[in-house]
């Protein structure tokens, strides 16, 4: 796959290991944020297209189920050597459909291939227990087994890393895939199937499915008893309508949803660590991420040190088409995203935030939108409810750590919080009295393949990662044992 020759890379659906296009013939564009070109026009998978996939996972379930854990982990572990050796290739395809900065994309690509790693070592580790039951004297005999086929559906800000955070582990466990990628970015899902093959990945163990009718498609598998496991990375409000069809054939949920993730910069922080932890928290994949500080709590007494440090920082990153090494921030995935980025801002500043730098997209071809730094947010503005999404750090003022630990809580999203203090105590409480799933204490980057990634309240349920991500594709098997 050479990612600056596209037409190497495949655009039709990829089923029981073969590529075919729609069963109607129907295809939809892909384009390029930077440029608004188009760069290649996509199979876009039908109702009938998905049975067909759930017919070829199905078929190739026993076989793969059947594996020793010791096969499955050795083509996971040619995959990360394979992927890592593409890594550079799967950055430029990464930039060219999403538009993130290079070295965003060879950190995503990077970031991609460790879970083929990870799970490669867990695959081995897939451990039950035998215990006594105290009354009766029985034995306990408790293993793991595959759940079953899993659909995967992934959103477009990382179209590498979120497919194979669930792909790993679910082959990992046994579990045959369907994967549905973003319609923004489906070429990574696609150039990834030929290394997978490669690497040892059997027929109908992995399908693609890109589509423009991602719901219907979605819905038909969902209920599809053959189904057992959905995997959903996107929205809180996709997330909600998946949970309703998956209800109707008691499909296992894994959902890593939204975020509002609040960042604390208490008066005793570290301000050059806290500006740069803050720095990755916001502006890592140009804000594009779930983990994005999206509301920026400063303690009185260092906020202004703190805001001009952070404005300098923003103002002196370089904006322009992330294909080119030296650019710091892309363009953002498409016209919606930016317009919305755009409003947040506007809509700040008219109830009364500052703009220190930035708040304003250029006259520019590309979806642009520069970074931005708004100071005294008012709790009344959208932006300090709704994910931004974009390149805005918007910061508000505290006095007092309860105080400010109320307002960081006060969402109903519960993803990751930022916590900077040099006062370790202080930091590991303040931690415990947040309701997030994840906290970064004097880092501004929780991701990480060995840890468990996820959120509380309607961030999510289940983690993605670490031995708990396997999980999410095994069912435990009790067996009460006489002898
Ligand atoms: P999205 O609109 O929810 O879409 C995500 C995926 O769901 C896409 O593949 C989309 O397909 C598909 N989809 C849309 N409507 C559907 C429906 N009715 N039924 C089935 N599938 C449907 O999210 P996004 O805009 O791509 O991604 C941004 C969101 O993802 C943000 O909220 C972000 O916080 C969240 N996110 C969460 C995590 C996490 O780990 N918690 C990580 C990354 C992103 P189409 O593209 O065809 O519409």
């Amino acid at each position: 796959m050479n990612p600056h020759n596209i037409d190497t890379v495949p655009t039709d659906l990829f089923i029981g290991g073969e590529w075919r296009p729609a069963s109607d013939g129907g295809r939809f564009d892909v384009i390029n944020p930077a440029s608004e070109a188009t760069v290649a026009s996509v199979a876009s998978a039908t109702v009938e297209d998905a049975i067909t996939a759930v017919d070829a996972a199905s078929s190739a379930f026993a076989d793969w189920s059947g594996r020793t854990p010791r096969d499955r982990s050795e083509i996971l572990r040619k995959a990360f050597e394979l992927f890592t050796s593409r890594r550079e290739e799967f950055a430029a395809l990464i930039t060219l459909e999403n538009g993130k900065a290079r070295a965003d994309a060879i950190g995503e690509a990077a970031y991609a291939a460790e879970f083929f790693r990870w799970y490669a070592e867990a695959a081995v580790r897939n451990l039950g227990s035998l215990g006594h039951a105290p009354a009766s004297g029985a034995r306990i005999l408790v293993q793991h087994k595959p759940a079953g086929i899993a659909v995967l559906v992934t959103p477009w800000n990382y179209p590498a890393a979120m497919g194979t955070r669930k792909i790993a582990p679910a082959l990992a466990a046994g579990c045959p895939v369907i994967v549905k990628p973003a319609s923004e970015t489906p070429l990574t899902m696609l150039a990834l199937m030929p290394l997978l093959e490669e690497a040892g990945v059997p027929p109908g163990v992995v399908n693609i499915l890109p589509s423009r009718s991602s719901g219907q498609v979605v819905d038909a598998m969902l209920h599809d008893p053959r189904v057992r496991v959905v995997s959903f990375t996107g929205s809180t409000e996709v997330g909600r309508k998946l949970l309703r069809s998956a209800a109707d054939c008691v499909v296992n949920p894994a959902m890593e949803l939204g975020g509002n993730a609040p960042v604390i910069v208490f008066e005793d922080a570290d301000i050059e660590q806290a500006v740069a932890g803050t720095m990755l928290a916001k502006m890592r994949n140009l804000g594009e991420a779930c983990t994005a500080a999206n509301r920026i709590f400063v303690h009185q007494t260092v906020h202004d040190e703190f805001a001009d440090r952070l404005a300098t920082a923003m103002s002196s990153l370089t904006m322009g088409d992330g294909m080119d090494p030296s650019v710091d921030v892309g363009p953002l995935v498409n016209a919606d995203t930016r317009d919305k980025v755009a409003a947040l801002v506007a809509d700040a500043v008219a109830k009364g935030a500052t703009c220190l730098c930035g708040g304003e997209a250029p006259h520019r071809t590309g979806f642009y939108y520069p970074p931005t730094v708004l100071c005294d947010v008012p709790p009344g503005a959208t932006c300090v409810g709704e994910e931004i999404f974009g390149p805005v750090a918007a910061l508000q003022r505290f006095s007092d750590e309860s105080e400010v630990v109320a307002r960081a809580n006060a969402t109903e999203y519960g993803l990751v919080a930022y916590v900077f203090t040099t006062d370790l105590a202080r930091g590991l409480k303040v931690s415990e009295r947040l309701e997030f799933g994840m906290v970064g204490l004097n880092r501004g980057l929780v991701s990480d393949p060995a840890a468990p990634f996820g959120g509380v309240k309607q961030s999510g349920i289940g983690r993605e990662g670490a031995e708990e991500g396997m999980q999410e594709f095994l069912e435990t098997q009790y067996i009460a044992v006489e002898w």
